[in-house]
């Protein structure tokens, strides 16, 4: 063997990776390479560019899970190869999916829990987009029967999330979308009804907004169409985005009616990866009954074995998220989601009283009657020598991501910070977080004008 091969022999076995050739040139970025590399150096490349993204339990400004036991760490390797649409080859994946559909209909009380319709999704968004499906097919079937034009459809909603936004664009629907005027930042029944005509396929709450976490008063918007109905005979459905809400209320507010106890609710959409605890990539969207959901939407596909029915945007689609929601809903039960959600709540609340005390803040909600999460903005009348956009990038220097960001329309003026509370989320953290934001103020009161710091202060954060 020449020498020079054995070289390299030796050095694939022996170097430390971080000294051997491979590792000595930047990798091509967007090209594809001609020659293989070793797995090794190339696992290392790249979990080490991995590394420069944020730590995601320190990302306040995201609703989805970032923390997950052991447990489903296994279960997600174990399940690496099921392909939750391949009903006949992984029944008991499919199994699963459907108990947990039970589950669901069950917790959000459906008539026909014991015989329920809905399926999982990649999140809340494809589950919007099934629910608003279902509406506006059914929308479509009454004008059809009584003869009417099916060119001109709209949805009612409140401050909705983007996916509703996506839902009207790519299914032509006219967005009657209620600004925010003054005080109020949801939706109002009365603000519905002034929008609703022959031509609204549903009205959809929001149990959790984006924007301020609240709940849409469900229940008030459900009495009001009845109102309009006997006044109107206009008999308009609700579709409830409960992304958030869904996994929260039946357990921390299990009086709160907003789900299919109330007749109208014909639908709902819920985000397992969000307070479902599960890790990514699973949703939710449940119907009231069969007859919500129009039989023209369901497929039925006989090329994986059996016959099965699939009513979903995507075809091929892990099966180890949902896998993992049933493991949640079997290992936390009642009593343990409604503890996890309870301590988020709490901290939430002692998060809200300790910034409310640094002095320079309003407390917009701090997070009771919605989702655990807490929103303030500046004191009207106080020039504390910062925005809250400044106050983001500064407090970004310690790893913590929290949004700062102007509400939607009519409230653009109002410029809000948000923070929301998720599993794994101390109150022995919160503590640090509040130092943290402490001794941001501390250094804009030092530093007025944007005047540069010299280093050693500018290294900030002393804890002493
Ligand atoms: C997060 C969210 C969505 C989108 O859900 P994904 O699971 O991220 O697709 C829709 N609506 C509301 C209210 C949300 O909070």
């Amino acid at each position: 063997m020449p020498l020079h091969e054995k070289e390299s022999i030796r050095e694939n076995v022996l170097d430390d990776i971080y000294s051997s050739l491979a590792l000595s040139v930047a990798l091509p970025k967007y090209k594809m390479p001609e020659q293989e590399s070793s797995h090794r150096n190339i696992y290392q490349l790249v979990h080490d560019e991995l590394m420069i993204d944020g730590n995601a339990r320190q990302n306040l400004a995201t609703f989805c899970q970032t923390w997950v036991d052991h447990e489903i760490h296994k279960l997600m390797d174990e399940c690496i190869d099921k392909n939750m649409i391949d009903k006949d080859e992984y029944p008991q994946t499919a199994e699963i999916e459907k108990r947990c559909v039970h589950i669901l209909s069950d917790l959000w009380h459906s008539p026909e829990s014991k015989n329920p319709v809905g399926c999982s999704t990649t999140g809340s968004s494809e589950a919007a987009m099934l629910g608003g499906m279902a509406l506006k097919w059914a929308w479509k079937e009454k004008m059809n029967k009584q003869g009417k034009p099916t060119d001109k459809p709209n949805l009612v909603c409140g401050p909705v999330q983007v996916c509703w936004h996506k839902f009207a664009r790519y299914w032509e629907i006219e967005l009657r979308e209620i600004p925010m005027e003054g005080e109020r930042l949801i939706m109002t029944p009365e603000e519905v009804i002034k929008r609703c005509d022959e031509n609204t396929i549903g009205v959809v709450p929001t149990l959790g907004v984006t924007f301020t976490c609240q709940y849409e008063p469900v229940k008030a918007i459900n009495d009001a169409l009845d109102k309009l109905q006997q006044e109107t005979g206009l008999d308009i459905p609700i579709h409830v985005d409960a992304a958030s809400g869904g996994f929260l209320a039946p357990f921390c507010d299990p009086d709160l009616e907003w789900d299919f106890r109330l007749p109208r609710v014909k639908s709902i959409n819920a985000s397992g990866h969000k307070y479902g605890l599960s890790p990514l990539g699973v949703g939710w969207v449940v119907w009231h009954d069969a007859d919500a959901l129009h039989k023209d939407l369901i497929f039925w596909v006989n090329y994986l074995g059996g016959n099965m029915p699939t009513f979903a945007l995507n075809f091929s689609r892990p099966g180890g998220q949902i896998v993992c929601q049933y493991y949640n809903f079997m290992r936390l039960g009642r009593e343990g989601y409604r503890k996890v959600h309870q301590a988020c709540y709490d901290t939430a609340q002692y998060l809200a009283d300790g910034i409310e005390e640094l002095g320079c803040f309003d407390i917009l909600y701090n997070g009771v009657g919605g989702i655990p999460g807490l929103s303030w903005t500046l004191k009207k009348g106080i020039d504390p020598g910062f925005n809250l956009f400044d106050l983001s990038d500064r407090i970004r220097s310690r790893g913590w991501q929290i949004a700062a960001y102007a509400m939607p329309a009519n409230r653009q003026d109002l410029v809000i910070m948000r923070i929301l509370i998720r599993h794994g989320f101390s109150r022995d953290i919160a503590g640090i977080l509040l130092s943290d934001l402490q001794h941001c103020i501390d250094y804009f009161s030092n530093h007025p004008n944007g005047q540069h710091s010299d280093e050693q202060e500018s290294s900030g954060f002393k804890h002493s």
